[in-house]
């Protein structure tokens, strides 16, 4: 990299990812110039951010005209010629077709969108390998893998995914189904968006994790393990041919994975991210997580091992089903029953292109809404 610049585009820009990568760019003025932005409803704090960034090119759902910079789709700027690194950072399937874009372009992906790789992770990988695209995870889980493996000229025998947990991990069944979208999402340990921040409540986000990593360092899913981890310090492991497990450690503080995927191969001190205390820090705690009380992480590994559009209807299905939690439609155990019911419908098809991978997960969010008894049954 030396002392070139990097062009970013940062898609999802307003969202808890996006604003933590403008702190990462804001550091490193010289090292990064944000050519790009896109968001969707909250135009507000987009247009402060391109009165900062003046970027070159913007985009936002809800209005057209943003500042001085050119309009352009997603995709279009994620395989346009003067933007070198695409950071996907929306969540839910928006982010689906301008990481496609960006892969088929070539382009570096910096991705924190877990969906794009569950939904479409045979199509993502094959055109990156055909194109020669990079794929930089930002998950911290993801990240932590990627940090264990350099420099390993093996492939790993084993990825533990750790998991805080969630908030309810000590809930009984009863208690679990009446908890509130307000106690959701007061996640113990990390401050993220709402949908993510549900999904560890549910523990859905660690089965999508599972899938997102069989894609990413093309491991098999038995090889593929979940451990809670209640202190969020270690963000995954990998065991090594020999036995010897290495484990990435550091505050929770998604500024790292992040900062750690731009500046990638090399690392740069930060005086704004936070250093481990040792002097605070008493103990690391494991268990294995409870598959009855948190059914969604099993169904999710079983729809990935599926595979096909399976994944799909899983993401589909799970997006609308926390959308009617936080407005209230739905009690909190309702999101994996109803996951699971739509899931047990779907004809999956195999080898899906980006059609059928769409029309799944289309489908799986009307039959959840109908199923929820919201909107027309299908
Ligand atoms: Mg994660």
């Amino acid at each position: 990299m030396g002392d070139t610049v990097r062009r970013l585009a940062v898609l999802g820009s307003t969202g808890s990812i996006g604003r933590q990568t403008l702190q990462v760019a804001r550091s490193f003025p010289s090292r990064f110039r944000v050519a790009a932005l896109t968001a969707g409803q909250n135009l507000e704090l987009l247009e402060q951010q391109v009165q900062e960034f003046e970027p070159a090119f913007v985009y936002c759902q809800a209005e057209r005209s943003v500042g001085g910079a050119r309009y352009l789709f997603p995709e279009d700027i994620a395989r346009h010629m003067d933007v070198d690194l695409v950071v996907v950072a929306t969540s839910g399937r928006v982010g689906l077709p301008a990481t496609l874009a960006a892969v088929e372009a070539g382009k570096d992906v910096a991705l924190a969108n877990k969906e794009s790789l569950v939904m479409a992770g045979e199509l993502i990988t094959r055109q990156a390998d055909a194109s020669g695209a990079r794929i930089l995870p930002i998950d911290s889980e993801h990240s932590a893998i990627w940090q264990c493996l350099r420099g390993e000229e093996q492939p790993p025998t084993r990825i533990v995914l750790t998991a805080s947990g969630g908030p309810f991990r000590s809930l009984s069944r009863e208690e679990m189904a009446r908890v509130t979208a307000e106690q959701a999402l007061r996640h113990p340990s990390w401050r993220m968006g709402s949908k993510v921040t549900i999904d560890s409540a549910t523990l859905m986000n660690k089965g999508l994790e599972v899938i997102e990593a069989h894609w990413l360092f093309r491991m098999p899913y038995e090889h593929i393990q979940v451990l809670i981890h209640p202190q969020s310090i270690i963000h995954s492991m990998v065991e090594l041919a020999d036995g010897s497990v290495k484990a990435q450690m550091g505050p929770p503080d998604m500024r790292l994975p992040i900062q750690h995927a731009l500046t990638y191969p090399e690392r740069l001190p930060n005086p704004q991210l936070p250093r481990l205390d040792w002097s605070v820090l008493r103990e690391l705690t494991f268990e294995p997580p409870d598959t009855d009380l948190f059914p969604c992480l099993a169904m999710a590994v079983e729809a990935g091992k599926t595979g096909g559009t399976l994944p799909a209807v899983l993401c589909g299905a799970d997006e609308v089903a926390v959308e009617l939690f936080l407005s209230g439609k739905i009690a909190f155990t309702d999101i994996a029953r109803l996951v699971k019911q739509v899931l047990a419908e779907h004809d999956t098809v195999t080898s899906p292109g980006l059609e059928d991978i769409t029309a799944a997960d289309d489908w799986a969010r009307q039959r959840l809404r109908a199923l929820a008894g919201e909107g027309h049954p299908c």
